[in-house]
This record gives structure tokens, C-alpha cells and sequence, in this order.
């Protein structure tokens, strides 16, 4: 378990999954840079943004970027947000199972 309260394994297959950005495609990278753009950091992500939903489906890997542009809002809210727009990010052209929670979230 991390601090997350996310077990080991599902770190590990979302870690194995998520190479790339769920929202906007970038290849991500494990850790800070010490120097130059951090944007493709990898960092963790609740799709749903409940913390008690912990499950291959709600756990997610994206950058930087994404993360900080989402924060808190709904995600059906954020992908109309001119971040989204400005990056060519659609609920066509977002992860599996981005596509999926916003089938849910509508
Ligand atoms: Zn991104």
C-alpha cells in the first residue's frame, strides 16, 4: 500500500498500463527532471475524483499538465475546458477507460 491506499499490484499494472498520458497522449516520464520542461512527469490520477474509488478503472496515470489543468473538476466538465480544446483533447481521443467514466459521468 502507498499513500494512496492503492495496493501494490494495482500500482503496478497501472504503472505497466499508463506509458503514455490517459488525457492528452504524452509519453510520460518516471521522475523529475532536474532540469528542463516537467509538464510529462507521470503522476496519479483519480478519474473520478473520489478518493474512495480505488480500482484499475479509477486509477489512472497522466502528466503534469493534465493533472494540474483537471484538479478538481468533473471530468465531463474539464474535457469542454479550453486546456482541452487548445490541446486537441476529446472525449474521442482520450484513453479507454477515460471514455468509459465519461460514459458514466455524462
Ligand atoms: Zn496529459
Amino acid at each position: 500500500m502507498n499513500n494512496w491506499g492503492i495496493p501494490d499490484w494495482l500500482e503496478k499494472e497501472v504503472r505497466e498500463r499508463d506509458r503514455t498520458c490517459v488525457y492528452c497522449d504524452i509519453q510520460l516520464i518516471e521522475r523529475m527532471p532536474p532540469r528542463g520542461p516537467r509538464k510529462a512527469v507521470a503522476t496519479r490520477e483519480h478519474i473520478i475524483n473520489d478518493q474512495s474509488i480505488v480500482s484499475r478503472e479509477n486509477i489512472a496515470r497522466c502528466c503534469v499538465a493534465c493533472n494540474s489543468s483537471k484538479g478538481t473538476k468533473k471530468l465531463s466538465d474539464w474535457i469542454q475546458s479550453s486546456y482541452c480544446r487548445k490541446r486537441g483533447i476529446t472525449k474521442d481521443m482520450v484513453a479507454e477507460l477515460v471514455k468509459d467514466a465519461l460514459r458514466v459521468d455524462a
